[in-house]
């Protein structure tokens, strides 16, 4: 039952061209029967059809409908109605022009949650068998015929075993035949159900409404049972018959016209210019002009239209809503659209967003620059521990820039504490550079010099922590341990490689000299070599060494008096590190993750020019991606208005898009981004991109799947913003505004 009290609805409401539309209509609908509105074009029966079944929204008035009752036009209680209680039939039918029969019935059902495949073809199959479609089922719509579209549009109304069907003029594009047979199907609906067909022809309302319902300018004029003519005379008004008109032939010159004329013309006068092979017509006369040829919807007919007569008794139809399932009608979800369906259909290309060739390589080409600005920033957070790793970790680095500048505190102090304090084991300056030369055992094109700067040096106390792995410890003079960083990094330089040291075996044995490059005399003066005897594990990049040669190496005397921090190795960090704070330095425990966070915050800042630019170019790429993704859409966006109009919630249509945009994303951008991908990672490790010591790009496995979620995740991020503002329109506005 529905019930509506006092309905008002205005167009353009406060201006010049305001348009009462709906005028305190009030009206009280059944649960059967086929209620007709009837009344003359313009008088607002469609307006009337489209608020009852919440496409359109009203100013005032209450609409209930069983236990629903609407004040006022709210989406989403709206989109439930639509979704649950309506059917809707067009008189332009509104199918989806890029699914078959069956499919767009099937999307129905997907949004009213009957997902069963079997219940799901079976109601596919009745409704199409019912409106004598059932073998055309597999057939794109687009090969229809106009009353085989209307009987498609009327088979999906019915599949939702809907409470009310709403029909608009849905003849109003029909031959009589077609009409006839529409027209039955309804009719016999409407035994079931309720049913408000809107209607402006005479002769088919006095054959099938069982209810006349007359509009004019937005009022309801008058409300009657009908006395159901025994005979339909139904007029063609949609075909012209020729032989019904007046037939002039008019010759002047070679030029031949032939008039075809019903009487009511008055003066009529054309221009009619030829130019190069094509014709111009103007007429001077009033009338809309209607361009004919074998396209159009009206047709030339060589005939007399013959009066179309049809009996009471002829309304034949079999179909009955109870052949469905309603347990599994009731037991519906909320509706809403499968994803994964929505894949299926991107992939199947019959999607609600346009797949142009340029969008599709528009895709692609974002998404390989894309690759190549990924592959950048990643290479950015592309490091090792053995990258930041220094010291071990019984140092505590002091600080020499002073806490306060006025006190002029200088290296000599830390110094001559390390003489007095016990605690003090060992005190140096910073890293030294250390060079091994592989070249002399075996023949290689590759010189075998290995050479690592900033390695730390660890003198062998009881408080330095290290784990031996391979190798044996120090028994004599020049012999160090290194640690398995150090091992690694010589190992990775090519000079290693090619000249046959390729594990931490083979690095024992080998000898290694020590340079401090930044202090000329020492530079100059040590040429000593040290051998490898075994590689430790102490997490840092060093080499130890025994107390003897640490003293000889480490000259604190000659230490630069220029340098910023130096190192203080230490069984009691605490009490030392308070010391030299005392003393007027800033410090700290040297630890991993001290090394490590000052070692990306370094890297970000020595980055930072690099970082913006990519990002600039990253929101610039999404930008033009949403703009892309937004005009291919809307040049489908009459569909999105049929979803809604049909049912389509709004979750429904946030389903559809981003499942779809998951298909075309995965067809265009993900292989894009592939094979760039693919292309920067082989060049990478062939050729190792490397720019000023420092990795272009970055092409491991974990950057690529990063890449590829962002894809997904911009793409369909831009695919659902504009759906989202297109949300906030009604149905029928959507419909309305990009009606072409
Ligand atoms: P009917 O279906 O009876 O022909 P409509 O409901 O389509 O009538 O239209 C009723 C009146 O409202 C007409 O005068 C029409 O021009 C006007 N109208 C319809 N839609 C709009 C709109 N979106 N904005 C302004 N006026 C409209
Ligand atoms: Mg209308």
């Amino acid at each position: 039952m529905i019930k509506i009290t006092g309905l008002n609805k205005y167009y353009n409401k406060g201006t010049r061209n305001e348009n009462h539309v709906i005028n305190d209509f009030s009206y009280t609908f059944n649960d059967q029967g086929l209620y007709v509105l009837f009344g003359p074009s313009g008088s607002g029966k469609t307006t009337l059809l489209n608020v009852i079944g919440s496409l359109d929204n009203f100013d005032s008035g209450e609409i209930v409908f069983e236990d629903r009752t609407f004040n006022k036009y709210i989406p989403r209680k709206a989109d439930d109605l639509r979704n649950e209680m309506i059917g809707f039939i067009f008189q332009n039918y509104n199918l989806i022009d890029s699914m078959s029969v069956s499919e767009n019935i099937g999307i129905v059902l997907d949004m009213i949650g009957i997902t069963d495949k079997d219940e799901q073809k079976k109601r596919i199959d009745d409704c199409l068998s019912a409106v004598g479609l059932y073998k055309h089922r597999k057939r794109s719509v687009l090969a229809l015929s106009g009353g085989e579209r209307q009987r498609v549009a009327i088979a999906r109304a019915l599949a939702k075993n809907p409470k009310v069907i709403l029909a608009d003029e849905p003849t109003g594009n029909l031959d009589s035949n077609n009409t006839f047979e529409v027209m039955n199907i309804i009719k016999r609906i409407s035994q079931e159900r309720l049913v408000i067909l809107v209607s402006h022809e005479k002769d088919l309302v006095d054959f099938y409404a069982d209810q006349i319902i007359e509009i004019k300018d937005g009022k309801m004029v008058s409300d009657y049972k009908n006395s159901l003519s025994s005979e339909l005379k139904h007029k063609d008004t949609r075909n012209i018959y020729l032989q019904d008109y007046k037939n002039e032939l008019k010759e002047v010159d070679n030029i031949k016209l032939n008039t075809y004329s019903d009487g009511t013309n008055s003066d009529l006068t054309f221009d009619v210019i030829y130019k190069n092979n094509e014709i111009y017509i103007k007429a001077k006369s009033t009338g809309k002009i209607h361009y004919i040829d074998n396209n159009s919807e009206i047709k030339l007919l060589d005939a007399s239209e013959k009066e179309f007569h049809k009996k009471q008794a002829e309304f034949k139809s079999d179909f009955s809503f109870e052949s469905f399932n309603n347990e599994k009608d009731t037991k519906k979800k909320k509706g809403f659209t499968s994803i994964f369906k929505s894949i299926k259909n991107g992939f199947k290309e019959q999607s609600f967003i346009k797949h142009s060739k340029f969008a599709s390589r528009a895709l692609v080409i974002a998404a390989v620059i894309f690759a190549f600005m990924i592959t950048n920033l990643s290479a950015i957070f592309d490091f090792k521990e053995s990258d930041y790793a220094f010291a071990p970790n019984n140092v505590v680095e002091v600080q020499m820039t002073l806490k306060d500048s006025s006190n002029n505190k200088t290296f000599d102090e830390i110094y001559n504490l390390s003489l007095t304090d016990e605690r003090i084991e060992s005190l140096q300056e910073g890293g030294v550079t250390i060079s091994a030369n592989f070249s002399k055992f075996y023949q290689s094109s590759v010189f075998g010099f290995s050479s690592i700067s900033n390695v730390f040096l660890a003198k062998k106390t009881p408080s330095l922590n290290y784990k031996l792995t391979v190798g044996r410890e120090i028994n004599d003079k020049y012999e160090v341990l290194i640690s398995n960083f150090v091992a690694d990094m010589l190992i990775d330089s090519p000079g290693a490689k090619s000249n046959g040291i390729t594990s931490y075996q083979d690095l024992i044995g080998e000898e290694i000299t020590m340079n401090n490059y930044s202090r000329y005399e020492y530079s100059n003066t040590n040429t000593k070599k040290y051998k490898i005897v075994g590689i430790v594990n102490n997490k840092s990049k060093s080499v130890v060494l025994s107390s003897d040669d640490f003293n000889e190496v480490v000259d604190p005397t000659k230490f630069n008096t220029y340098s910023d921090r130096c190192y203080i190795s230490t069984s009691d960090r605490e009490a030392v590190k308070e010391l030299v704070e005392n003393m007027g330095y800033s410090s700290v425990f040297y630890s991993q993750e001290n090394a490590r966070s000052t070692f990306i915050s370094q890297r970000i800042s020595d980055q930072a020019t690099r970082i913006i630019s990519l990002s600039i170019m990253t929101i610039g790429i999404v930008i033009y991606l949403i703009l892309l993704i937004r005009s291919s859409m809307f040049q489908k966006i009459k569909e999105i208005g049929i979803m809604r109009s049909v049912g389509a919630r709004r979750f429904d249509m946030v389903s559809i898009y981003s499942g779809e945009m998951f298909a075309i994303t995965t067809k265009t951008s993900i292989i894009g981004f592939s094979i760039a991908y693919l292309i920067i990672f082989y060049y990478n490790t062939r050729f190792s991109l490397d720019g000023f010591g420092f990795n272009i790009v970055s092409t491991g496995l974990i950057t690529y799947l990063v890449g590829v979620l962002l894809i997904y995740l911009i793409n369909i991020i831009s695919s659902i913003i504009p759906i989202l503002f297109l949300m906030h329109k009604t149905p029928i506005e959507i419909i309305k505004k990009y009606d072409i």
